[in-house]
């Protein structure tokens, strides 16, 4: 039987080692934490439970054809449901806007708010539309490293429309010539943190964000978002994948430019081909010291990091909902801050999910379970302690402002998260949400292939390499992942 190890049990390594496992592969998933699911991941303080990571879950679809890949009924392991409201935004001018998750009504509430044609709104959305659906099955559904992607049909009606892409465009630029509205404009510029880059570089192509949210749908995996990694490894360990935790690759094996196993402090292990679910970056410099690096690959610029206060809250708040922003008033030198300051800006944008709002028993009755986040620079050695000390205090100064109210008076648990604890916690270089930004048109074909060109056997998934970071893109990247592997074997 053909073989496989994954090094990390990554929301991608889980993946795709139950592609390979479906295709008949025997697989061994390392993992250097005694928990899978990488950033992924959840805990509990003082009967608050959180989800360390992501919060927002889009293309449920993508995970529930993992069971149907062994013929089990996704819903008997997994459930989840559309939600009715994508977001609640607030202004500092006092103004409160909740996204509907129906393009049309969003499109005719946003008109009355903010005093816009409903037509605009939702051309903007369709262009969105459009442009996703001309460039997902190349840029995101196959590996951009080979030429067969280059030879398909769908390729050629991409570049047929590369002018419609707004390359040549910043998404701000194009969301100020398409929306023109200062609110609308900023909300519509959130999109680029997706993927952790900034509106003020990023393309225009990325208004195809929208569309994920605002037509595919915005979904809650019931139970929270932990639950995807859970019932993923338990449906894992039912097709016999087996998982060693506590168990940190130290080396890459490379015989005659071929990939042939892994080393722990303790141990050697081979297989017919090693895949790393490690940041790329980690990767290269840490388990294959005296191989070729692709320096250039290596050196694009990281995706931003996070800040996360995770706030045990005494009391309940009727006007948030599971997803809340509170904007920055000044939202350029916001990325300013972030992207060449390299520091925290003191009217930062913060993000509050609740997720005792759709599980009850997140939270203690009559509290809510908050995950406080800000957008952060990567690690490049700031003073972390002084940065979170002052964003706390900024945080709560906004928050009480906002919702007129004493925040600090209200927090029976605290945690926090920054973005050295990310890399330590999960090797993701500098603490990058999302490994390399798209701050460039170029940025996805400048990210790390699927595979190794100078090792054979060795191969890459996550959120470090194409087609990028966020649950959804970690999913094909699964998929391009094993099918490489299965089609070499
Ligand atoms: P990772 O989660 O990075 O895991 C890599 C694994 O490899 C880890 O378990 C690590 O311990 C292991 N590992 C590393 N080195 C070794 C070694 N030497 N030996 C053995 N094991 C090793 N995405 C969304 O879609 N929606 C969101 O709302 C969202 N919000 C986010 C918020 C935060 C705070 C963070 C941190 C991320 C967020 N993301 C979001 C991004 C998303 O979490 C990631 O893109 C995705 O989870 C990355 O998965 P991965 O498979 O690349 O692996």
């Amino acid at each position: 039987m053909p073989s496989a190890i994954i090094i990390g049990s990554g929301i991608a390594g889980i993946a795709t080692a139950l592609h390979l496992r479906a295709a008949g592969v025997e697989v061994d998933v390392f993992e250097s934490n005694d928990y899978p699911g990488g950033k992924l991941h959840a805990f509990e303080i003082n009967g608050f439970r959180f989800d360390a990571g992501p919060s927002l879950f889009t293309m449920p679809q993508l995970i529930t054809e993992l069971f149907e890949l062994f013929g089990e009924q996704p819903s008997d392991f997994f459930q989840y449901h559309r939600m009715k409201s994508v977001c609640n935004y607030f202004w500092e001018d006092g103004i409160h806007f909740t996204v509907d998750a129906d393009r049309e009504v969003f499109a005719k509430e946003a008109a009355a708010k903010f005093g816009i044609d409903a037509a605009t709104i939702l051309s903007y959305l369709k262009n969105g539309q459009k442009k996703y659906e001309l460039t997902a099955s190349l840029f995101i559904e196959k590996s951009l490293h080979k030429m067969g992607t280059y030879l398909s049909v769908d390729t050629l009606k991409a570049l047929a429309h590369l002018s419609e892409m707004n390359l040549g465009t910043s998404l701000d630029a194009l969301n100020e010539a398409a929306i023109g509205e200062p609110h609308l404009v900023q909300l519509f510029n959130r999109y680029a943190t997706y993927n952790g880059s900034s509106p003020y570089l990023t393309p225009g192509i990325m208004s195809m964000i929208p569309h994920l949210e605002l037509y595919l749908g915005a979904y809650y995996p019931n139970g929270g978002m932990h639950s995807i990694t859970t019932s993923l490894y338990q449906l894992a360990l039912r097709q016999g994948i087996r998982f060693h935790f506590n168990q940190k690759i130290e080396q890459i094996l490379v015989e005659r430019n071929k990939a042939v196993g892994v080393k722990t402090a303790s141990s050697q292990h081979f297989a017919d081909s090693i895949v790393s679910n490690m940041d790329v970056f980690s990767t290269y410099k840490k388990l294959l010291p005296s191989q070729p690096h692709p320096e250039r690959t290596l050196r694009q610029e990281r995706s931003s990091s996070a800040v996360i206060f995770y706030w045990g809250i005494r009391g309940t708040f009727d006007q948030l909902d599971l997803h809340n922003i509170f904007f920055s008033s000044d939202y350029p030198q916001e990325f300013a801050h972030l992207f060449e300051h390299q520091t925290l800006f003191n009217d930062p944008t913060v993000y509050i999910n609740i997720s005792s709002k759709e599980t009850s028993g997140d939270a203690p009755s009559g509290c809510e379970n908050w995950f406080v986040m800000i957008n952060a620079p990567g690690d490049y050695g700031q003073n972390w302690e002084a940065l979170v000390a002052q964003a706390r205090e900024n945080i709560i100064s906004k928050l009480n402002r906002l919702l007129g109210t004493d925040i600090a008076a209200l927090i029976m648990a605290e945690d926090v998260l920054t973005p050295p604890l990310i890399e330590r916690r999960t090797s993701s270089y500098r603490g990058a949400l999302y490994g390399a930004a798209s701050n460039s048109k170029l940025a996805a074909f400048l990210r790390h292939p699927n595979f190794s060109n100078k090792i054979k056997q060795l191969y890459f998934c996550g959120g470090s390499v194409h087609p990028g970071g966020g649950i959804p893109l970690c999913m094909h990247s699964a998929k391009i992942t094993s099918k490489l592997i299965i089609s070499a074997l």
